[in-house]
């Protein structure tokens, strides 16, 4: 038998309908602050991660899925949204019509180890704003996906928060931490003895060394914001504290990404089992390191699997619709077609039905409908079609009632 690959999952099931719905409160979140859906490729040419998520990064130097195509070109499978959707920007002038504001939802591609909370495939839900480079906007958005938690029910939700400052401070920082770290490299992973002159500042947040006390005690990059840097970050905690966003300052929060300017944040649970459920920030050089114009942006992503798994950590009852409005039992098969065109117009006037076409008995009919959970159960013989009418039974009471079909969706209607 042919097996899934490793590090991806099916989603059936109870499964399938939690996926649903946390896909439906993002999109319902998403529209209350006016963004719009955005679907870009899951193909994309790998020079695009290359320059726009970074050479140096974990992603574009060791998950990457790509291949070379039968035309010979170089592809890479999205690992990430942002590139994709700022290459789509560009292309299509979407910078025209300022500001963007996008939601995505889709399967994203790395090849990392598997384990709980880290797949290969991984579904990923974000958004991606462009055109403002001001403090309430990454308010703005920081609290978009912390309303969004707490609307699903979590509890133990907290934002990670820092600045990494722009360039020229990043540059500075990077120096210091070159100086501070060099003379104890021996004691460090072999990927962090890379890091220190290719990306020292990923150092900090090493899975395997950021706990370390001479990590810990490195210097803070707050110490090395300009004062303009200074300001702009404690505008952002002062608008997160009127919008009751709980949020901790974590000088070492970095983020793996190389695109990242200033903000960075990340949504972090109580135990955080498997790291971050979500993380995002600003990327003001994002379009202009491709070629673009100069358009400050800023956004996160959610680790969907992540949001789902926490869900079941906390155990959140999802408040999940299963019910059927109504299902059609037939006495026989003669009934069928009676059935089914009545299901049609109750189906158009936006009613949950389903009915047995296959012929089972009526003993199995009811379980089908117990099965579904119904709210009514309409029954059809063949006195219920030579009166035009069928008998509507309430499936919690077990009232029964005649109901003349031309008043049919009337009743509905009114009943449920
Ligand atoms: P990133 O795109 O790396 O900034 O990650 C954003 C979010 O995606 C993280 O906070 C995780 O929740 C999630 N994520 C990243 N990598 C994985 C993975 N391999 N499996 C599951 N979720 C992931």
């Amino acid at each position: 038998m042919i097996q899934k690959i490793k590090g991806t999952y099916d989603v059936y099931g109870d499964l399938s309908k939690k996926h649903d719905y946390v896909r439906k409160l993002f999109q319902a979140v998403c529209e209350s602050y006016n963004y719009n859906y955005i679907e870009t490729p899951l193909l994309e040419r790998s020079e695009l991660f290359h320059r726009g998520v970074g050479e140096t990064t974990d992603i574009v130097t060791k998950e990457t899925y790509d291949f070379t195509d039968r035309g010979g070109r170089n592809n890479t499978i999205r690992p990430e949204g942002t590139a994709g959707i700022a290459r789509c920007i560009l292309e299509n002038k979407l910078y025209n019509n300022l500001p963007l504001k996008l939601w995505y939802y889709g399967s994203m591609y790395r090849y990392e180890r598997p384990q709980k909370g880290r797949y290969r495939e991984l579904r990923q839900m974000g958004i991606e704003t462009y055109g403002s480079h001001n403090p309430i906007v990454d308010a703005e958005v920081i609290s978009l996906g912390y309303n969004f938690l707490k609307e699903l029910g979590l509890k133990n939700i907290k934002v990670k928060l820092n600045s990494i400052g722009k360039s020229e401070t990043r540059n500075k920082y990077r120096e210091a931490l070159i100086d501070y770290f060099k003379g104890n490299i021996d004691e460090f992973c072999e990927d962090c003895k890379e890091r220190l002159n290719k990306n020292p500042l990923r150092i900090l947040d090493c899975k395997i060394d950021g706990d370390k006390d001479i990590v810990k005690n490195a210097p803070s990059i707050l110490d090395y914001l300009s004062d303009e840097e200074k300001e702009y970050f404690n505008k952002i905690k002062e608008y997160l504290d009127s919008l009751e966003v709980e949020y901790i300052v974590d000088n070492r929060l970095v983020r793996g990404l190389d695109y990242y300017t200033e903000t960075v944040f990340e949504y972090v649970t109580e135990k955080n089992e498997f790291g971050s459920i979500g993380g995002g920030g600003r990327y003001d050089k994002l379009l202009s390191s491709l070629d673009g114009p100069d358009i400050p942006a800023i956004g996160f992503a959610f680790g969907f699997d992540r949001v789902i798994s926490e869900i079941e950590n906390e155990e959140i009852k999802l408040n999940i619709n299963e019910e059927l409005d109504c299902y059609i039992l037939t006495v026989s098969e003669n009934e069928s077609n009676f059935a089914l065109e009545l299901a049609n117009k109750l189906r158009m006037c936006g009613f949950k039905i389903d009915l047995d076409l296959t012929g089972k008995n009526m003993k199995s009919q009811f379980k089908e409908a117990d099965r579904y959970k119904t709210k009514l159960v309409m029954i059809i013989g063949e006195d219920e079609i030579k009166n035009n009418e069928v008998t509507i039974r309430d499936n919690i009471t077990k009232e029964e009632t005649k109901v003349s079909v031309d008043n049919i969706v009337d009743y509905f209607d009114v009943n449920l």
